[in-house]
C-alpha cells in the first residue's frame, strides 16, 4: 500500500510533483524511501536547510527583514552579528543600533584563522571596539573565532549558553561572513540538538529563518544573510570569489616603492605612492593572488592592456565597476584596507592613493601586526 511519509524537518508530506510546494523530494528518493522501513527522510527543502542552512539572502531595506529586526527591539534577544574581520567596515551592521533597543548585542569576527600567526588578538579587538562605536554601536563583547577551523568557539558557545537562559539569541550578518558555517560549528560543538533543526517563517511574512532549539527551551535564530553593494563577494563570480578568498593565514609579502611606483592586487586593487621615502609595502592577501609592480606613470596603460587576463580576477566576465580611488596620509605605521581581499601596511609619513572597483571596501587603521 502507498503510505503518505511525512518529512521529519517540517512534518510536510512527502511528494515529488511539484518541487515548488512542500514536502518535495525527488522521485527517486521517494520511492527509495517507500521501500525502506523506519527511515527518517527529509524533504529536498529541510535536507538543504540541515546541510548548508541555505536560507535566500535579503536586501537589508527588504520589509520583512526590517520588520524582524524591528521586533527584536521589543523581545527580550541577544544579537549576536558575526562579521568578517577581512571585510570589517562592510560586514559590521551599522543600522542595528536602530533596533537593538535594551538588548545586548555581540560582535562575532570570523574567519580569525587567516590573519597572521603574530597577530594580537587585544589589538584587534580594539579597533573593531574603536569602529563599532564610530558608526554608534556599543558591543556588549567581541568575539574572535574562525567557523571554519573551530577556533575560539567554546567561550563563545559558553556565553551563548549562559545569556539563553532568559532569551533567544539571533544572528544577524551580511552574506559570505561565515554566518552558517558558524552556527553549523556551533551546533555541531553543541551536541546532539543538531537533528532538530527546522525552519518556519516569521509571523506573517514570506522571511524564512531557521530556529534551534536548545535544551534550555530557548532557541538560536538563524535569520537570513543581508546582500549589500559594499561587497566585493556580491560582485564577483563563485569561481573568482574562491580565488580571492584566503584559504591558509595571510603571509606578508614585501615590495620596496619609491613615489612614482604603483602596486597592482590582481585587477581588484591599486596602490599608486605619491609621497615618501623610498621603503617597503607589505602585502597580505590571498598567496595564489597574483600582485605587480610598475611605474605609477605606465599604470593605467598596463591596467587596460592586462585587465580581465594577467591582472584577473575580476574576469571578464564579472560585472565590475572601473577602479576608483581614494587618498590617505598615513600618520603612523598603517594597514590600508581592501574589504574583502586583504591588507597592506605601510610606514608613517606616506601619502598613498588606493582603489577597488567603485572604492568599495577601502579604509585604513593603525597597523595590527
Ligand atoms: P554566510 O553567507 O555568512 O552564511 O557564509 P558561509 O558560511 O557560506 O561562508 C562564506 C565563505 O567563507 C565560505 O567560502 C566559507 O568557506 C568561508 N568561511 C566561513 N568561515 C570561515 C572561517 O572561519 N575561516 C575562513 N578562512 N573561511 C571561512
Amino acid at each position: 500500500m502507498d503510505e503518505d511519509i511525512i518529512c521529519i524537518g517540517c512534518g510536510a508530506i512527502l511528494q515529488s510533483d511539484d518541487p515548488q510546494k512542500a514536502g518535495y523530494l525527488p522521485k527517486s528518493a521517494l520511492e527509495k524511501a517507500k521501500n525502506e522501513e523506519n527511515t527518517d527522510v527529509y524533504c529536498q527543502r529541510c535536507f538543504k536547510l540541515r546541510h548548508y542552512n541555505e536560507i535566500m539572502p535579503v536586501d537589508l531595506n527588504n520589509d520583512d527583514f526590517l520588520a524582524l529586526l524591528n521586533s527584536l527591539a521589543e523581545k527580550k534577544a541577544l544579537i549576536v552579528n558575526v562579521v568578517d574581520l577581512f571585510d570589517f567596515s562592510n560586514s559590521l551592521l551599522s543600522s542595528l543600533k536602530r533596533f537593538v533597543g535594551n538588548n545586548d548585542f555581540i560582535l562575532v569576527g570570523n574567519k580569525f584563522d587567516l590573519f597572521p600567526k603574530n597577530s594580537k588578538q587585544s589589538k584587534i579587538k580594539d579597533w573593531m571596539r574603536q569602529e563599532a562605536n564610530r558608526m554608534g554601536l556599543y558591543p556588549k563583547d567581541i568575539f574572535l573565532v574562525s567557523a571554519k577551523k573551530k577556533l575560539n568557539l567554546e567561550s563563545l558557545i559558553s556565553y551563548i549558553n549562559d545569556q539563553s537562559q532568559d532569551k533567544d539569541v539571533y544572528f544577524v550578518g551580511t552574506t559570505n561572513v561565515g554566518k552558517s558555517t558558524l552556527i553549523n560549528a556551533i551546533i555541531d560543538m553543541m551536541g546532539d540538538i543538531q537533528n532538530l533543526i527546522t525552519t518556519s517563517r516569521f509571523p506573517g511574512t514570506t522571511l524564512d529563518q531557521i530556529e534551534i532549539p536548545l535544551e534550555n527551551g530557548h532557541f538560536l535564530i538563524d535569520t537570513p544573510g543581508i546582500m549589500t553593494d559594499n561587497q566585493l563577494a556580491t560582485h564577483l563570480d563563485a569561481k573568482d570569489l574562491e580565488l580571492i578568498s584566503p584559504k591558509k593565514p595571510l603571509k606578508p609579502a614585501t615590495y620596496q616603492l619609491l613615489p612614482g611606483n604603483t602596486l597592482f592586487l590582481a585587477g581588484l586593487g591599486r596602490i599608486d605612492y605619491l609621497k615618501g621615502e623610498s621603503t617597503s609595502f607589505t602585502v597580505y592577501v590571498a598567496r595564489n593572488m597574483y600582485v605587480h609592480r610598475t611605474k605609477t606613470a605606465n599604470a593605467d596603460a598596463f591596467y587596460e592592456k592586462h585587465k580581465g587576463e594577467l591582472l584577473a580576477p575580476p574576469s571578464p566576465d564579472d560585472k565590475m565597476a572601473p577602479l576608483k580611488g581614494k587618498e590617505f596620509k598615513t600618520e603612523f605605521k598603517s594597514d590600508l584596507l581592501f574589504g574583502g581581499i586583504g591588507f597592506v601596511t605601510v610606514p608613517k609619513g606616506c601619502l598613498v592613493k588606493t582603489y577597488t572597483p567603485d572604492s568599495i571596501g577601502l579604509g585604513i587603521r593603525r597597523a595590527l601586526i
